[in-house]
């Protein structure tokens, strides 16, 4: 369409005064005039110079007007230009006929001046007006396009639906025309959402006026189109709604990013199993829920036995994997038991939760008895004991579960929780892989644990730890060749507490460095002042538990404190225990030589307590051997134990390690063991733990190797 200022007018008309006197008319009226004289020359101008208007006489010489008209539609580029016919006067059947070929508008000849020109006037206005809105449905068609918007309007009763463009595609109506009779909008929406639907048009229908929900629509893919409709009545009293005009919006990406959030907000994002949040959450309902109904909940605390191991040797990664086939067999058992969600069936929320680290947290509801907790416990574990293949690896996880029931075990969800975790502690001290249900004795050594725990925490910034020394006696000449520095803890409530049942503790809430680095100083303090007494000699023997093998900077940072006291390292010796080379046989050896190469003795502690492997000894170079108590115990003339420890001892001779025997109570152990050639020993009967000034005294009499 041309944008000239001024319109250019056709004027086709093969007798000469018409011709003249119109395009004088119009020149007059403001126009630019072309003129020409039959139907051949109307429609090679027409065709050239595209004229905003076409004046056309019928009647013509060779092509006649009708002919020129219809050719002028049949072309892309004037198909829209407004032509004006000329007709003698009532020849309807002319009018209609130009009508049917395309003509805009039609005058009867002979023709006034004034009215050619109003006329003209008026088909230039209204082809504006036509091409404005044309624009401007075009500029509102791209903007609904842009924002994934469409609108409609909804004949209530006959169901037939108006809608724009980009309303049809969204709703999946892409190729019926923009009215239509939506007769069955079933097959338009997603059949999850149907009900939604339903109840919103229904309440529409009973008199409400207004719509806005969010739905799925019935793709052909499997994509899900989500969409927000808003509508509004627009006709109609209440009660009688005949019309409703609306939107209609792809909300797809929206609801997408709001699922993101809920997920993250919601669910542990390495298992995707619901999180502590969302679990705790569902869980409180559903022990209100047992409140009212007076039903039994059970929460199954989960913890796996061997994961530490697994992710500090095999890495993150293997952990990871582990993590996630454990939470996928978790979920496996707790689909096959109706559970703490009924409600669950409807949003497939299943009660199975990963807290964090190893722990996973279990709830199984409309319990008739706990014996149905310990099937699914006992479930659990079958699952759990089945090895995991990681990485072409074997591996064994094994768990161990607390559970605890309400309302048997605790009032609510807190309460309940802590109970099985008190509990699952209780399955851990007896070595794991079981279940344990809570039991109120439980909660008084749990109080006990948690009272030692919170002290243990300000026991060295208040001063109740102290050291005690066990002399190492040479039983052939009678002399002290060293001492053990033993921790002690004076608890200001309960009194003394022992190491057997802190040290784990330590161990457990990260004490146990500080407690060792403690030790360190006041041993070190004390063996300065005992060399400067003479006893040159005099070895310092330190224990070091598991756990600081896993802290090499520790280690090395406890390894520096001798020489800030003046003690050589070769007076000191480090005790290790076999477990503590069981768990990290990787690094224990290069810690090992890395203490051996700076001068320090090794002295593997408690051997004979748990695995004793004999292989050890060889492995490891260490220069001590202390036979633990438990075998002395059980020393009898002939016996076999007798027979095992002297087999131990000349062993340990020949690989220049030297024996020691722990726990001599009596006459008869020490006379047995020096027979077989062990002469170093420690125990009651050589000397008990003693504070630093007894011991002291015990040099200064003498008894040290000079
Ligand atoms: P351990 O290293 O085997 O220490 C020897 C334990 O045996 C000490 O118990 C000692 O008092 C006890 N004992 C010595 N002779 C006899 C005897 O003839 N008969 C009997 N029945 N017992 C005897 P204690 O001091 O209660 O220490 C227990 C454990 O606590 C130690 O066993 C050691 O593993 C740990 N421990 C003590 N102090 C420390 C420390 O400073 N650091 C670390 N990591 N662990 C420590
Ligand atoms: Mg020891
Ligand atoms: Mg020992």
């Amino acid at each position: 369409m041309s944008t000239r200022e001024i319109p250019l007018v056709l004027v086709a008309d093969d007798d000469l005064v018409m011709r003249a006197t119109m395009a004088a008319v119009l020149e007059e009226s403001g126009y630019a005039v072309i003129v020409a004289e039959d139907g051949v020359e109307a429609l090679a101008i027409a065709m050239a110079r595209l004229p905003d208007l076409i004046v056309l006489d019928l009647v013509m010489p060779g092509l006649d007007g009708f002919e020129v008209c219809q050719r002028l539609r049949a072309d892309r580029a004037t198909m829209e230009t407004p032509i004006l016919v000329l007709t003698g006067i009532e020849d309807t059947i002319a009018i209609r006929r130009a009508f049917e070929i395309g003509a805009t508008d039609f005058a009867t000849k002979p023709l006034s001046a004034p009215l050619l020109s109003h006329r003209v006037r008026f088909m230039l206005r209204s082809v504006d007006a036509v091409r404005e809105l044309r624009d401007s449905e075009s500029r509102l068609a791209d903007a609904q396009r842009l924002a994934r918007l469409g609108n409609w309007e909804w004949e209530i009763e006959s169901g037939t639906l108006v809608a724009s463009r980009e309303a049809l595609a969204l709703l999946g109506l892409a190729d019926r025309p923009s009215a239509s009779p939506l007769l069955d909008f079933r097959n338009v929406i997603a059949a999850e959402d149907l009900p939604l639907a339903e109840t919103q048009r229904a309440a529409v229908v009973a008199g409400g006026n207004s719509l806005d929900f969010t739905c799925r629509i019935a793709t052909a893919d499997a994509r899900p189109l989500h969409v927000h409709l808003l509508g509004q009545v627009v006709d109609g009293p209440v009660g009688a709604v005949r019309r409703m005009a609306g939107t209609v919006q792809d909300v797809t990406e929206r609801t997408r990013a709001e699922d993101r959030i809920k997920t993250l907000a919601y669910y542990d994002t390495l298992t995707g199993l619901p999180n502590r949040l969302h679990f705790s959450e569902r869980t409180r309902a559903a022990i209100a829920l047992a409140r009212r109904n007076g039903s039994r909940i059970a929460l199954l605390l989960v913890d796996l036995d061997n994961f530490k191991g697994i992710n500090d040797t095999l890495g993150h990664a293997v952990g990871d994997s582990v993590l996630r086939e454990v939470g996928a067999r978790l979920r496996d058992v707790v689909r096959e038991y109706d559970t703490v969600g009924r409600e669950g069936d409807r949003d497939g929320f299943l009660p199975v939760s990963r807290l964090g680290g190893d722990e996973f947290l279990i709830a199984i509801g409309e319990l008739e008895s706990g014996a149905e907790a310990a099937s699914v416990a006992a479930r659990v574990l079958d699952v759990l004991r089945v090895p995991l293949t990681v990485e072409s690896k074997e591996l064994f996880v094994g768990a161990s579960i607390g559970i605890s029931v309400y309302p048997d075990d605790g009032a609510d969800f807190e309460e309940i929780f802590k109970h099985a975790d008190i509990a699952l502690y209780h399955a851990k001290s007896v070595g794991g892989n079981t279940s344990e249900f809570f039991d109120a004795s439980m909660n008084e050594a749990a109080m006990y644990r948690l009272l030692i725990e919170t002290s243990l925490r300000r026991s060295l910034e208040r001063q109740e730890m102290t050291v005690h020394y066990q002399p190492q006696v040479d039983v052939v000449t009678g002399q002290i060749s060293g001492v053990e520095a033993l921790i002690r803890w004076s608890h200001p409530d309960i009194g003394s507490v022992s190491p057997a049942t802190f040290i784990p503790l330590a161990e457990r809430i990260g004490m146990i460095a500080p407690l060792t680095e403690f030790v360190m100083h006041r041993a070190c303090a004390q063996m300065r002042e005992w060399q400067s007494l003479g006893a040159q000699d005099l070895r310092i023997a330190i224990n070091l538990s598991a756990q600081l093998f896993r802290q090499r900077d520790v280690l090395q940072h406890l390894s520096d404190i001798p020489a800030s006291y003046g003690v050589h390292p070769t007076s000191v010796e480090f005790e290790i225990t076999e477990t503590t080379l069981l768990e990290n046989p990787a690094d224990a050896g290069a810690i090992l030589s890395m203490l051996r190469g700076r001068g320090f003795r090794i002295a593997l502690d408690d051997f004979g307590m748990g695995y004793s492997s004999l292989s050890h000894l060889r492995q490891f170079s260490l220069d001590t051997l202390k036979i633990d108590r438990s075998f002395i115990s059980d020393l009898v003339s002939g016996t076999r134990e007798l027979e095992i420890v002297g087999a131990l001892i000349s062993l340990a001779h020949k690989l220049g390690i030297e024996p020691l025997a722990e726990g001599i109570e009596n006459v008869a152990q020490r006379d047995l063991l020096l027979d077989r050639g062990c002469r170093m020993m420690q125990g009651y009967l050589v000397g008990r733990p003693l504070p630093p000034e007894q011991l002291t005294a015990r040099l200064v009499a003498g008894e040290f190797q000079a």
